[in-house]
C-alpha cells in the first residue's frame, strides 16, 4: 500500500489521478512523465479509465493493458532516478457484477487503486449503463432519452451507485465523489444546496470516512468550471472528519498536471486545512 500521508506531508507537487493515450488522454506516458519531471514533480501516478466489460470511447481496451503495463515498467526504469512513478487505474464501478472487486484487477499488478462513478443504469433500460460524466450538451442529452429527464432520479441513483461502490471496497482512493453536482447544477440551478442533495452528499461523505478511503480534491473543473470536486460548499465537511486528502488535478493534458493545486491549497486553508 502506498503511504499517501507521509508523500503528501512530505510534497506538494505529486498527482495520483491522471490520463494518457492508453484511455481518453491527450497525449503519451512519458510526455506526462517529462513533464512531471520538468516542474519538479516527487510523485506521479497514471489511472487510466479501466476497462470496462462493454465498449467505451473513454476507457482503456482490456487487450491494452500488458501494453501499458510494460509502458508503465519502461517509464519506470527511464526515469525512476527522477521521479516516483505509480501504476494504478481509475476502476469503473458499474454495480454488483463490475467494480475494484473483481479479480481481473486483483490478477495486475496495480500500487493502488482509484474508484469512480462514471456510469448509471439507463432507466428505459436498467442493463445499459449510461455515461453520466461528459460534458453539458450530452448529458442534457441523455436526461431526455434515457431518464425522462428526471434530474432528482439521477441525483440519487449516481450516490446509490457511490454508496454501493464504497461498500464493496476494494479499492484506496475516491475520485471525484460529487462530480454529478456538476451537470445537475447546470440542469437544475441550485440543485446542490437543496436540502436532499446535500443530506445524499453528508450520507456518502460518512460512508467514506467509515470504510477508511482517501478523499482526492479534484482540481480538474477549477480553471473553466470555477468548483472543485467536492465543491467548496462540502469543505467542511473535510474539516469536520479530518478526512485523508490529496490534491489531484484528473489531468487530460501534460500542461494541466498542477492546474489548480496552489488555488486550491489556499482555498482550503481557509476552511484550517493545510496541506
Ligand atoms: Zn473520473
Ligand atoms: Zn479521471
Amino acid at each position: 500500500m502506498v503511504d499517501f500521508r507521509e508523500i503528501t506531508k512530505n510534497s506538494k507537487l505529486y498527482n495520483f489521478h491522471s490520463h494518457t493515450q492508453f484511455c481518453d488522454g491527450r497525449a503519451t506516458m512519458e510526455e506526462f512523465v517529462v513533464e512531471a519531471v520538468k516542474r519538479g514533480f516527487t510523485h506521479y501516478g497514471f489511472t487510466p479509465h479501466s476497462p470496462i466489460p462493454f465498449s467505451s470511447p473513454c476507457n482503456m481496451k482490456h487487450e491494452d493493458v500488458p501494453a501499458y503495463i510494460a509502458e508503465y515498467k519502461r517509464l519506470k526504469n527511464a526515469y525512476g532516478d527522477s521521479i516516483n512513478l505509480f501504476l494504478s487505474m481509475e476502476i469503473d464501478y458499474l454495480g454488483e457484477h463490475w467494480g475494484a472487486t473483481n479479480s481481473f484487477f486483483d490478477s495486475l499488478p496495480l500500487d493502488y487503486r482509484l474508484s469512480s462513478v462514471h456510469f448509471i443504469p439507463s432507466f428505459v433500460d436498467s442493463s445499459e449503463m449510461v455515461d453520466i460524466d461528459g460534458n453539458f450538451l450530452s448529458f442534457r442529452k441523455k436526461m431526455g432519452i434515457y431518464f425522462g429527464n428526471d434530474i432528482e432520479a439521477v441525483v440519487r441513483s449516481f450516490y446509490a451507485q457511490s454508496l454501493s461502490m464504497i461498500e464493496a471496497g476494494g479499492f484506496d482512493i475516491i475520485g471525484h465523489f460529487d462530480k454529478i453536482g456538476h451537470n445537475a447544477g447546470h440542469f437544475s440551478e441550485g440543485i446542490e444546496r437543496e436540502k436532499w442533495y446535500i443530506e445524499l452528499v453528508e450520507q456518502t461523505f460518512e460512508a467514506i470516512m467509515d470504510n477508511n478511503l482517501i478523499i482526492e480534491v479534484n482540481t480538474k473543473a477549477l480553471k473553466d468550471h470555477y468548483r472543485t470536486f467536492p465543491n467548496e460548499q462540502f469543505y467542511y465537511l473535510l474539516t469536520k472528519y479530518s478526512a485523508p486528502l490529496l490534491i489531484n488535478s484528473d489531468a487530460h493534458y501534460p500542461e494541466l498536471i498542477n492546474a489548480g493545486r496552489e488555488e486550491t491549497m489556499s482555498l482550503l486553508a481557509t476552511y484550517g486545512i493545510n496541506l
